[in-house]
């Protein structure tokens, strides 16, 4: 019989790949979004799938909405992906994160155990629960340390999947998914920032563009791989917490090195601190400058995941390392720009 899978957050990058990937595997997909989103739909369109969604409004600040949608439709895998995803924004915005982020995942708990309390579910968690991190490595057991009402409420969310599946038995099931990329990320996020930036100088749209804190570290997985390993999740015998990440990590400095390596600018660094600077030697202009406006209230300066148990029990691997992820994304930039 077919599946039907409900995803919130479906205008977003995971919402996209994870809907093509469950329509390979024919289930019927049913997408929720907010009112804003209907128009921006070119995810969907990007990956040729925006005809075969059912969509529904479902804003996850209303329970009523959410309700109204859960009643409609027999569901058997729910994947919580919406939220306010952005940290930056977390700092100036924490009211509506905290309600979004954090008790959106409630609301949608709730619905699910009052209604059908065998449906699955998968909660978006992330690495940035991690914080200032307390193992060089982290890993499910690794203690959270949060730094941003983003990764305080994604916390709450967290821990409440696990109330739920401690409490009712629910399957109930939360993907640590540490930072991963494509073509299809948001352009706030710093990876996309970087190569739409370093795109439209070679194109002269613009001459330099400005970052914040270039020595923080990220384990940068590509995302298309990501949401396989959610399907994975919830394919098991029993609900559980699974880290998803490659397990390097690299800081913004790099990523920019290898981009501008891979468009064969010729740069070189200058400067310290807030001078510091990346100049075309060709042109000799400067092209990225360092803006306190970008720099974050409290910082998570690395993270690294071990993912050792997905590959274990999953038999989920990562596949793209960063070099081949940026060639990705700079491939499909210059295609679609
Ligand atoms: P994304 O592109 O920012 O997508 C977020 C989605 O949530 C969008 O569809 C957005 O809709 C929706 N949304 C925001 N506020 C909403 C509201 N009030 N009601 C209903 N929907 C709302 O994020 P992503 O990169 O795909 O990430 C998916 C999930 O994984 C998120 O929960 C994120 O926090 C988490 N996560 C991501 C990463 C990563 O590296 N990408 C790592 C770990 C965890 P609009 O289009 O209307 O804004
Ligand atoms: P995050 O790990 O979810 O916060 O993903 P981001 O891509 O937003 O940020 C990754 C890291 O890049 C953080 O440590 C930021 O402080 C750093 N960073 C440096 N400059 C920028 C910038 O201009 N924009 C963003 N988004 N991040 C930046």
């Amino acid at each position: 019989m077919k599946k039907t899978a409900l995803i919130t957050g479906i205008s977003g990058q995971d919402g996209a790949y994870l809907a093509k990937f469950l329509l390979e595997k024919n289930y019927k997909v049913i997408g929720t979004d907010r009112r804003s989103a209907r128009s921006v739909n070119w995810r969907l369109r990007r990956l040729g799938i925006e005809n075969k969604i059912i969509y529904e409004e479902m804003e996850l600040g209303e329970i009523y909405e959410i309700q109204r949608v859960f009643g409609k439709y027999k569901l058997n895998e729910v994947y919580n992906l919406a939220a306010q995803s952005f940290v930056g924004t977390s700092f100036s915005s924490p009211l509506n994160t905290a309600n979004i982020t954090g008790l959106g995942t409630l609301r949608i708990l709730e619905t699910i155990r009052s209604t059908d309390p065998k449906i699955k579910f998968y909660q978006a968690s992330s690495s940035e629960m991690f914080g200032d991190v307390l193992e060089k490595k982290q890993k499910e057991t690794t203690p959270l340390n949060p730094q941003s009402p983003y990764a305080i409420a994604k916390v709450f969310s967290h821990y409440l999947t696990q109330n739920y599946r401690n409490s009712y038995g629910m399957f109930a099931t939360s993907g640590i998914l540490f930072n991963h990329e494509s073509p299809l990320r948001g352009e706030e996020f710093v990876t996309r920032k970087i190569i739409i930036g370093l795109i439209k100088i070679l194109k002269k749209e613009i001459n330099y563009f400005e970052l914040g804190n270039l020595y923080a570290k990220r384990d940068w997985g590509y995302a298309k791989e990501y949401v396989e390993a959610m399907w994975k999740m919830l394919q098991m015998n029993k609900p559980d917490d699974y880290v998803i990440s490659t397990g390097k990590t690299y800081s913004i400095k790099d990523f920019i090195n290898k981009a501008t390596k891979y468009l064969k600018m010729n740069v070189a660094w200058k400067g310290k601190g807030l001078k510091e600077k990346l100049i075309d030697l060709d042109k000799n202009q400067v092209i990225i400058k360092i803006n306190p406006k970008y720099f974050r209230p409290a910082e998570v300066n690395i993270l690294i995941g071990d993912s050792k148990k997905a590959q274990q029990k999953l038999k989920w691997k990562p596949n793209t390392n960063l070099d081949q992820l940026i060639q990705i994304m700079i491939d499909d930039e210059l295609k679609y720009s």
